[in-house]
C-alpha cells in the first residue's frame, strides 16, 4: 500500500507493522548490523535517560549503591546454580577464543549477573553487620533472540539490575517487595503506564528464584507487557556461590538474596501504550521536548517572529521546561507539525506576527478535542507547566480507562478464549503446568501475574474444572 513516507500504517490495520515504522520514523532506533542488535538514536536515548534518572533517585533514596562488574563471566559461574543455567542456556552467547587462540574456560557474555555478583558478595560478607548489601549495576547484558523486536526484544540491551543479601527470608522479601513498589511508581507516574503488579506462577519463574514479581502493562493492542521484575532469590545462590555469614550467635548462615531489573524495554512499553495512528505519544515526564514551538512568519516579519520565539523558549526552559523551537526554513509549518507529532511531543505551540501583536501563542496537545488554544504570552511558562502536568495525568487516565473497558472477570472458557483475543482475563486456574501450556497452546494467552490487591477467591479452573489454585483470580493475557 502507497504511503506518505512520513505516515505509519495504522494500529488498526496492522499493530505489528505500526510499531516497527514508527520506532525508526520516529527516529528512536534503528536496527544494527548484527542480527538483533539494535542502535539507540540520540531522541530514542534521551527518553531512556530520563526513565534512568527517575528510577536511579529512586534506587540510591532506597539505600542501594551503585557498582560495576564485568561483562564476561567464566561458563563455569552458571553451571553452579542449575535452573539458572538450564533457563539460560539457549540464549548465551560465549566466547570460546580470544587474544588469537581457544581459551582454557569459555566465557559467557552477561546475560544478567546474578553469579559474578554472588561470588564478590561472598568475599565481601563474613558477619551479619555487613548485613543487608544492597547493590545495583546499570549495564548491558546480551541474551540470543531468534525473533528479534526493537527496544521488545533485542539480543543486547540496557538495564539495571539490582543485587541485594539479607539475613533472612523476611528482609528480603520486604526488599523484593519495595522494589516492585519502586517499578509501579516509575511505570504509573513517571511513564503513565497503570501497570499492575504481581506475583509470577511457578511457570513464569525467573531461573533460579523462589518467588518472581512483576509490572505488566497493557499495549493498545491488548497484548501484556512484562515491564520490570524483582525477584526473592532465596538462599539458591548463596548456596551455589557461599554466600555466608555468621549471625550473632557466631553461626554460620547462609544469606537470602534478591535481584531485580527493568530494561529498554520501558520504552516500547510507552510507544505501545501511549501511540495512535499519528505516531508517538510521549508522556511529558519521558518526552525529550516537551515543547515544541513553530514560528509561522515570513519576510521581514520572520525575524521579529523569531527573535519573540527566542525570549520566550529561554523563558520556558528556565522554569524547567524541555523545550525545542523548530526554526528549520526549507521545511513548511504543516510538515513540522505532522513530524512533531509523529514524534510524540506533548505541546505544540505556534506563533505568528498577530499572535505575537495581541500578545498571545497558540497551543495544541498532542491528544485531546479542544483544538488550538490561544494562551497570553506573559504567563506561558506556569501555563505551559500546568497543561503538561495535566497532559500527563490525562495519559494515564485514559490508559487506566483502556484497560478496565478490556480486562473482564470471567469463569466460562468459551468466553476467556473471546476475552484474551483482544485484553486480559481475570479468572480461575488450577494451577497446573500441563493447563497453562494448553492454554496458551489454544489461545496465545499465558498467566501474566496473580494480581497484588485481587480479593481471595477459589472455584474450578476456567480451562479443566479442576479445583482452582492460589486462592485468588490469575490475570491472563497474550504478551510481548
Ligand atoms: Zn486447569
Amino acid at each position: 500500500m502507497a504511503r506518505d513516507e512520513r505516515g505509519v500504517t495504522p494500529q488498526s490495520e496492522d499493530f505489528s507493522s505500526w510499531y516497527n515504522e514508527l520506532v525508526t520514523k520516529a527516529q528512536l532506533v534503528e536496527r544494527g548490523p548484527a542480527k538483533g542488535t539494535m542502535v539507540i538514536r540520540p531522541y530514542g536515548y534521551r527518553i531512556w535517560e530520563l526513565v534512568q534518572a527517575e528510577l536511579d533517585r529512586r534506587i540510591k533514596d532506597t539505600g542501594h549503591e551503585n557498582a560495576y562488574f564485568p561483562l564476561f563471566i567464566p561458563e563455569s559461574y552458571l553451571r553452579r546454580e542449575a535452573e539458572h543455567v538450564e533457563g539460560f542456556s539457549p540464549e548465551l552467547a560465549v566466547v570460546t577464543h580470544a587474544g588469537g587462540k581457544e581459551l582454557e574456560e569459555p566465557l559467557v557474555v552477561r546475560p544478567t549477573s546474578e553469579t559474578v555478583i554472588g561470588e564478590m558478595m561472598a568475599k565481601w560478607i563474613s558477619s551479619y553487620r555487613d548485613l543487608p548489601l544492597l547493590l545495583n549495576q546499570w549495564a548491558n547484558v546480551v541474551r540470543w533472540e531468534l525473533r528479534p523486536r526493537l527496544f521488545l526484544r533485542t539480543t543486547e540491551f540496557l538495564w539495571q539490575e539490582g543485587h541485594t543479601a539479607h539475613a533472612d527470608e523476611a528482609d528480603a522479601m520486604r526488599e523484593t517487595m519495595q522494589m516492585l513498589d519502586v517499578y509501579t511508581e516509575v511505570a504509573r507516574d513517571i511513564a503513565a503506564i497503570p501497570v499492575v503488579p504481581g506475583e509470577k506462577t511457578p511457570g513464569e519463574r525467573f531461573a533460579g528464584a523462589v518467588k518472581t514479581f512483576s509490572i505488566e502493562g497493557m499495549m493498545r493492542d491488548g497484548k501484556a507487557l512484562q515491564a520490570g521484575t524483582s525477584h526473592y532469590l532465596g538462599t539458591n545462590f548463596a548456596r551455589a556461590f557461599g554466600i555466608e555469614f555468621s549471625n550473632d550467635a557466631g553461626q554460620r548462615e547462609l544469606a537470602h538474596t534478591t535481584s531485580w531489573g527493568m530494561s529498554t524495554r520501558m520504552i516500547g512499553g510507552v510507544i505501545m501504550t501511549h501511540g495512535d495512528d499519528k505516531g508517538l505519544v510521549l508522556p511529558p515526564k519521558l518526552a525529550p521536548y516537551q515543547v515544541v514551538i513553530v514560528p509561522i512568519a515570513r519576510g521581514d516579519q520572520g525575524e521579529a517572529v523569531l527573535d519573540a520565539v527566542k525570549t520566550l523558549a529561554a523563558r520556558l526552559k528556565a522554569a524547567g521546561i524541555r523545550v525545542h523551537v523548530d526554526d528549520r526554513p526549507q521545511v513548511s509549518p504543516g510538515f513540522k507539525f505532522n513530524d512533531w507529532e509523529l514524534r510524540g511531543v506533548p505541546l505544540r505551540l505556534e506563533i505568528g506576527p498577530r499572535d505575537l501583536a495581541a500578545g498571545t501563542v497558540l497551543m495544541a496537545k498532542r491528544l485531546g478535542d479542544e483544538g488550538k488554544i490561544a494562551i497570553n504570552l506573559d504567563d506561558a511558562p506556569t501555563t505551559l507547566a500546568a497543561a503538561l502536568e495535566d497532559f500527563q495525568q490525562f495519559l494515564l487516565q485514559r490508559a487506566i480507562d483502556f484497560r478496565e473497558s478490556r480486562t473482564v472477570t470471567l469463569n466460562s472458557w468459551a468466553e476467556f478464549t473471546e476475552v484474551v483475543a483482544t485484553g486480559w482475563a481475570r479468572t480461575l486456574h488450577c494451577g497446573q503446568p500441563e493447563c497453562e501450556d494448553d492454554i496458551k497452546a489454544e489461545t496465545a494467552a499465558t498467566p501474566r501475574c496473580l494480581p497484588a490487591e485481587a480479593p481471595a477467591e477459589s472455584g474450578s479452573c476456567v480451562r479443566c474444572g479442576a479445583p482452582s489454585s492460589y486462592g485468588q483470580r490469575v490475570l491472563f493475557g497474550r504478551a510481548y
